[in-house]
């Protein structure tokens, strides 16, 4: 990444659309994997609120970059639902709050590491319970730590972070009724930031 961040209405544009038709992709696999933990409707639940950023695509785009995160992340409260559509809603929406500042990755990585704490604060939740936590925890860290071929990087570190949560108890969720037999599944929430990750680092990286 270079240092400076610029991301203008195209490069907004490109976003969204990369984002949204890589959850729309794998929005089968997200619902199998709730499937066999959940109640088999994350894949519909991403896939409908991402089909609705895109639809504003062209709106959201235009708004400065604050606005249209939180945009996003309003979106994705209405339109998700369940218990991850609030939790990235928050995401996305605290992002637009402290992104602000942001003109080069360490501020970005500050940004960031505050809005994961808004999402731990509103799942009461923390890495280690089989969350989205699981991914976005490690990203925050990759973020910190910056360095070269962070674009290159932070796909991977996203792979293998939600690769860990086969093995994890949930903790969270209702993937936690489920106890002891929770493990063994990947969880739907890590791989959901899995593929958001991949896809917004590919249209960065060029
Ligand atoms: P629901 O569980 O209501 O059906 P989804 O299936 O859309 O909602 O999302 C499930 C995902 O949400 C889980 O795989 C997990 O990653 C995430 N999740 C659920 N509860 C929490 C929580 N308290 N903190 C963080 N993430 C959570
Ligand atoms: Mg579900």
């Amino acid at each position: 990444m270079s240092e400076a961040i610029a991301i203008d209405a195209g490069l907004m544009r490109q976003l969204i659309d990369a984002v949204a038709d890589a959850i729309v992709a794998h929005s089968e696999e997200l619902t199998a994997l709730d499937q066999a933990i959940g109640d088999g409707d994350h894949g519909i639940n991403m896939k409908r609120g991402f089909e609705a950023v895109q639809a504003d695509a062209g709106k959201i785009a235009e708004k400065p970059l604050a606005e249209a995160l939180g945009a996003i992340g309003m979106t994705l409260v209405m339109k998700v639902g369940g218990a991850s559509g609030p939790l990235y809603g928050t995401l996305f929406m605290t992002l637009g709050k402290t992104v602000g500042a942001a003109t080069d990755v360490a501020g970005l990585a500050a940004a960031f590491a505050q809005a994961v704490d808004a999402v731990k604060a509103r799942g009461r939740s923390e890495p280690g319970q089989k969350t989205m936590l699981d991914v976005l925890v490690p990203m925050q860290h990759a973020l910190r730590a910056g360095g070269a071929d962070l674009l290159n990087r932070l796909p991977t570190v996203a792979a293998q972070a939600a690769e860990a949560t086969v093995p994890m108890r949930a903790i969270r969720g209702r993937a936690s009724f489920l106890g002891e037999r929770s493990i063994g599944h990947m969880d739907p929430g890590a791989r959901s930031a899995c593929v958001m990750v991949t896809a917004a680092c590919r249209v960065l990286g060029g």
